[in-house]
């Protein structure tokens, strides 16, 4: 099963579980990971099983950026807070350049992720 990353900042937390919810038939054909808070509030509003990893500030970002240099992500969705700093940015930042190095759709706002899930389920479908 191809796999897609979710992660959000807290002021876009909302928008990811609306995203979510809206998703959720589309989402259920791929395994998710995600940062830990994340992670949880999708798996509680969707029940859909998440894979969850640390929470971001604690390095989960790392572990995702991880996974996408190991060849196991499809996609990436990183709902970006762009008008507060964060402790983890060097991660952040991390996670986008392993996503650019292995040339992994990454989409960090919600316009963007509507067009990278609807390509990878087109993509589900042209294998089926
Ligand atoms: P969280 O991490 O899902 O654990 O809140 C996200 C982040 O801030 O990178």
């Amino acid at each position: 099963m191809p796999t897609i990353a979710l992660i959000a900042h807290d002021g876009k937390k909302d928008d990811i579980i609306r995203f979510a919810r809206e998703n959720r038939p589309d989402l259920a054909r791929f395994h998710l990971i995600a940062t830990g808070t994340t992670g949880e509030r999708i798996q509680a509003a969707t029940e859909l099983p998440v894979e969850r990893m640390l929470s971001g500030p604690y390095g989960g970002d790392a572990q995702i950026a991880a996974r996408v240099a190991q060849g196991g992500v499809d996609g990436v969705i990183f709902l970006v807070d762009p008008l507060y700093a964060h402790p983890h940015e060097p991660d952040i930042q991390g996670l986008l350049r392993i996503c650019n190095v292995h040339n992994v759709p990454v989409a960090t706002n919600e316009a963007s992720a509507r067009f990278l899930l609807q390509g990878l389920v087109r993509g589900l479908e042209g294998a089926e």
